[in-house]
């Protein structure tokens, strides 16, 4: 992946007009959220959107400026990044931004980018991943080379499927036999955990030296989620998939939340010694928990989660620790905001 270099994002900041930053993403994911956060604390906002979407972000009027494109890779070219420079913006990424411009396009953005561009590498190579999850001293689901080995209840995830589309079950090695008959992409078989899902919304600030935790939701997935009230009366075998719906809130009890706030600081001081700079900003970890209350993680996401738009007012986590509505995107906003103020705005955005 051709990466543009630290040094030269830091010489594109240094030209920037502090006091005239603007927030800028793409409009889609969690935008609404991030551009109205951007507001909250007296930022210019810009969305970028394919045309036809620019009416969702006129009707809701979080965005100074909007931008349209045919193309999202129109971003990437030498005069669209001028022109985001020209008016000091600084881009807010999220779960779209790797599906329309890849890792490489984002990687090759001459425009700053809050966080740490160099995580791309890591989030989304599935075996980098569970290097760093195990770095960090998380428990993982066991994740099987080989289909005759497996031993007990397997999820099979395709590499490139979308949000869990197309992912299945097994439980032996004749059935992941004849279910992998037709599949010619790569896969990887993994231990299917039984238990609660908890997928916790972190904040690495990078100002306040801590980590956050500001929600958790579940992702609600079809047709899995529906099994459950069906299952009583089916005749046949239905086989269940993941594809992502909505997002359900939930607050853990209290006596998790501890090992919930170490998974999170695991995450960041192992990121520290992956790669330079470590994970700045938001994250999320997707945690299930057992009935002996062990916590498996299955995926790290490095940037803001969509399940963060259930809590543009705050959540019960956020209310105790900011005492005011306090989303991910105002937190990220807050967070370049007293950067600048202490002059670090080098240090959380590349
Ligand atoms: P995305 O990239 O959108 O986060 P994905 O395609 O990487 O999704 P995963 O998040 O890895 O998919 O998995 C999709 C869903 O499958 C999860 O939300 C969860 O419900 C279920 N799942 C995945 N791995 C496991 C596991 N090891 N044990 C139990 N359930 C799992």
């Amino acid at each position: 992946m051709e990466i543009v270099r630290r040094e030269e994002i830091m010489r594109i900041l240094d030209d920037y007009d502090e006091k005239d930053i603007t927030i800028g993403t793409i409009g889609s994911h969690s935008a609404l959220q991030i551009l109205h956060g951007a507001r909250q604390e007296g930022f210019r906002t810009l969305v970028i959107c394919l045309k036809g979407v620019e009416e969702l972000y006129e009707r809701f009027g979080v965005a100074d400026d909007i931008l349209t494109v045919n193309d999202y890779r129109e971003m990437i070219s030498d005069g669209f990044q001028e022109m985001l420079r020209s008016r000091n913006v600084i881009l807010i990424p999220h779960g779209s931004f790797v599906e329309y411009l890849s890792a490489e396009g984002i990687a090759s953005m001459r425009t700053p980018i809050f966080g740490n561009r160099k995580v791309l590498e890591w989030e989304s190579d599935r075996r980098k991943q569970r290097e760093w999850l195990a770095a960090a001293g998380i428990k993982m689901p066991m994740s099987f080379e080989r289909g005759d080995e497996i031993d007990r209840l397997v999820i099979v995830k395709l590499h490139g499927a979308k949000g869990g589309s197309s992912y299945f079950i097994a439980s032996s090695p004749e059935e992941l036999k004849q279910k992998l008959r037709d599949i010619d992409n790569a896969y990887e078989i993994q231990e299917y955990i039984i238990g609660t899902r908890f997928y916790p919304h972190y904040f690495h600030s990078f100002v306040r030296n801590r980590t956050e935790l500001l929600g958790i939701d579940i992702r609600y997935e079809s047709n899995i989620d529906g099994l459950a009230r069906i299952t009583p009366f089916m005749t046949e075998k239905i086989e269940p998939s993941f594809v992502v719906t909505g997002n359900i809130p939930v607050v853990a009890r209290e006596s998790l939340l501890l090992k919930i706030l170490h998974v999170g600081d695991g995450v960041v001081s192992a990121s520290r010694s992956l790669f330079s700079g470590g994970i700045v900003g938001p994250f999320c970890v997707e945690l299930v928990c057992t009935d002996t209350l062990e916590l498996f993680a299955f995926e790290i996401s490095a940037r803001i989660v969509a399940g963060t738009n259930l809590y543009i007012n705050g959540s019960p986590y956020s209310q105790i620790l900011f005492n005011e509505s306090m989303s991910t995107g105002r937190r990220i906003a807050i967070e370049i905001k007293e950067a600048i103020r202490m002059d670090m705005l080098h240090q959380i955005v590349y």
